[in-house]
């Protein structure tokens, strides 16, 4: 077991500043706090702590860190309390401490690999110092180290697969190399004992066979670099066994085919020198196709900077080769823990470890240490961090205790759909923590929430002005449409019984479906839905029933003359109209709704007269190949005295105000708004279609130039079709 004194003396080696009294303070009291407690291994659970605290020396890590390792276990298992350390230790070390004791609180249960990543965010989300997860980490390995003294074979395994995958992968995350392999090993030695076994001892048959190969290698390599006069360090090792193992599973090889089991570094002064090496290596040796990674002019996302190549190396043998320099070598081996060794030994390490920070490459890094140095507040340390932290994210349980992953801001709503669309849609309300909160309550990190459902509860319209994901809004939108729809069904049926009633005809079910197929409908409650909508006017159906109905005069159908068309004889370029007598029904599509001005093409339609399109209208491309029912017209007038519906597709920034400013303008350039149909809501943006009265084309344009001009809109376009 460590003892005081060299605790304070590992910690005062590489910070003499150290305030030891703090130090002190922290082992007294958790050692009379833990008393007579003893861990499974029979050992005072006071050496716990401490031997954590000696982990995180070896990274150099800062006093409150080490105070932190030293409490980690307190609130947890013994009678303090959060306030009591808050007054004893000062505000810091009692949030590092309470950031520990969530994280052993989270009970990962069966972690399935699906789930893990989500577990990983989590514990990333919950962290929220880096400082508290470094804690974590250096308490997982003590726990793994001392594993073997839990008697119960289930629990062993489910800690040693929580290791694997969730906390080795954190650490490789942050870029802590060393505990990431030790983490791994335990954990492999826990879970695949025989594969382990096997393979450390045929590691251990080549290393006989072989003499000391490893030394051999590298005293080879030794003499290659010195002969190209580069000053470079050489080491070598034999891969873990379980990251032999894994290779053996990811390739399907057995341990005979799998050659290069063997890995060397050399480490160089500087960049120049790692690729000096590379050629030299490349110029002695074979290489081994498709194994050269440069992740030193493309770092790994975790700052990781390194050149691996494998070549058939000296006595023949298949071996990877790292190439980087010092620095990187630090880096990759300590990780986020080697700023501290930059922040608190200022030049002690002298200028060549200092350095290397500025390139371009340690960017992570160096912003990391910035923030740490300069952000008042964890909140900003996250929101700058390249960590992945997910602070835009939250993490829930349900009851079961599966972990659900949503935006930052969701509430019940949201978890209920993610849960199931049916919770979702039959949600009336919600525990969290055992507790009945508000519908709109925003969850927080490790909430556990409960769904309370009823059937007879529908999705409320007011769920929109809270619900986040897009899942929930999606869902609800669709309950909105399948209620829209059957209030057209209703409305179109009862348009059709008064037009075939005022008619003096009979509407029929029998009646209807026979011309179905006219309007490209597959049921009559589509037909009904069609008319209800506006999409079909009733008289076009009582005529298509009984066809000798007469067809003009409805309303939503304007006459020719009314529109004030002529036809083009009289223009030169224009071809003759066929089909279209004086008199004959005109219909202004809502496709790309003309105004006069526009350039218009007509197409006639049987038994209906002309639709009316812009020139440039998509939907003409439908007639390209009947051009007898193109007709060639031209507006009377460019302005008009009667009013014409402009339709416009906008982008505005969902921000307040955006859709005020956008009518004002609107209204300042004597337009009206008479419809506006939200089609799309993201984060950012709404995305609209806007039909404004305006008078003209003209009109319309001075309408689109004005608002191109107003910053909160983001596009404006005339629909096409
Ligand atoms: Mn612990």
């Amino acid at each position: 077991m460590l003892r005081q004194f060299e605790l304070l003396e590992r910690i005062k080696a590489y910070d003499p500043k150290a305030d030891e009294d703090f130090v002190n303070r922290a082992y007294v009291y958790a050692m009379k706090m833990h008393g007579s407690q003893k861990r499974e291994s029979g050992d005072p659970y006071f050496s716990h702590p401490l031997e954590v605290a000696g982990i995180l020396t070896n990274y150099k890590l800062d006093a409150a860190s080490i105070v932190t390792a030293l409490l980690h276990d307190i609130v947890e298992d013994t009678r303090a309390t959060l306030e009591e350390i808050r007054e004893i230790f000062g505000e810091e070390t009692a949030r590092l401490v309470d950031g520990v004791t969530k994280l052993t609180r989270i009970q990962v249960q069966n972690v399935e690999t699906k789930q893990a990543e989500n577990f990983r965010k989590f514990v990333l989300a919950m962290s929220e110092d880096i400082r508290v997860l470094m804690v974590k980490l250096a308490d997982r390995l003590h726990n793994m180290r001392t594993l073997n003294y839990i008697a119960d074979s289930d629990k062993r395994r489910s800690i040693a697969m929580e290791t694997m995958e969730i906390y080795a992968p954190l650490a490789e995350r942050i870029g802590m190399q060393e505990i990431k392999t030790e983490l791994e090993d335990l954990s492999f030695a826990e879970l695949h004992a025989e594969a382990r076994e096997s393979i450390l001892t045929r590691l251990r048959f080549l290393e006989l066979h072989g003499g000391d190969l490893v030394v051999k290698i590298m005293d080879e390599l030794d003499q290659v670099i010195s002969k190209a006069n580069i000053k470079g360090y050489v080491s070598g090792r034999e891969k873990t066994a379980y990251s032999i193992w894994r290779k053996m599973q990811i390739k399907d090889v057995s341990f005979a085919q799998l050659s290069d089991i063997m890995a060397f570094r050399i480490m160089v002064n500087s960049i120049e020198d790692c690729y000096s090496i590379l050629g030299v290596v490349h110029r002695s040796y074979p290489t081994v196709p498709g194994r050269f990674k440069d992740y030193i002019s493309t770092p790994k996302r975790n700052g990781y900077r390194s050149i691996h190549t494998s070549v058939i190396g000296p006595q023949k043998h298949k071996i990877e080769i790292q190439i980087r320099t010092h620095e990187m070598h630090e880096i990759s081996e300590l990780g986020v823990a080697a700023h501290w060794r930059y922040k608190s030994t200022d030049n002690s390490l002298g200028s060549d470890v200092l350095n290397p920070m500025e390139g371009r490459q340690y960017l992570w890094l160096q912003e990391l240490l910035d923030i740490l140095e300069h952000a008042p507040t964890p909140q900003e340390f996250l929101e700058h961090t390249k960590l992945e932290m997910f602070q835009d994210q939250v993490f829930c349980f349900t009851p079961k205790g599966d972990l659900i992953a949503l935006p930052r801001g969701a509430g019940p709503v949201d978890f209920a759909y993610a849960v199931h669309t049916e919770v979702g849609n039959t949600c009336v309300g919600a525990k969290v923590n055992g507790r009945i909160v508000p519908l709109r309550t925003q969850l927080q990190n490790g909430d556990q929430v409960e769904v309370v459902t009823s059937s007879a509860q529908k999705p409320s319209p007011e769920w929109e002005g809270f619900i986040v994901t897009g899942k929930a809004r999606a869902h609800i939108r669709r309950r909105f449409r399948s209620d829209a729809r059957m209030e057209y069904i209703k409305l179109g049926q009862e348009i059709l019984e008064k037009t075939f009633t005022k008619e003096g005809y009979l509407l029929s079910d029998k009646g209807l479906r026979g011309v179905m197929g006219k309007f490209g409908v597959e049921t009559i409650e589509d037909l009904y839905e069609k008319v209800g909508e506006g999409r079909l006017v009733g008289r076009e159906v009582l005529v298509a029933v009984y066809p000798g109905v007469r067809s003009a005069g409805t309303e939503n159908v304007i006459d020719l003359s009314q529109a004030r068309l002529k036809q083009s004889h009289n223009n030169d370029s224009a071809i003759a109209i066929r089909g279209l007598t004086h008199g004959m029904a005109v219909h202004i599509s809502t496709c790309c709704c003309p105004l006069p001005g526009d350039r218009i093409i007509g197409i006639t339609a049987d038994g209906r007269g002309v639709d009316i399109h812009t020139i440039d209208c998509e939907t003409l491309d439908a007639y390209t190949d009947e051009p007898e029912r193109w007709v060639d017209l031209t507006w009377d007038a460019e302005v008009d005295k009667d009013i014409h519906i402009g339709r416009l597709n906008v982008v505005v920034a969902n921000e307040p105000g955006s859709l005020g400013e956008f009518s004002v303008i609107v209204a300042r350039n004597h337009g009206n708004i008479s419809n506006l149909k939200i089609l799309n809501r993201s984060r950012e943006f709404f995305e609209m279609k806007i039909d404004i009265e305006v008078r003209g084309v003209k009109h319309l344009t001075n309408i689109i130039a004005a608002l191109r001009a107003t910053p909160a809109i983001n596009s404006v376009e005339r629909a096409r079709g």
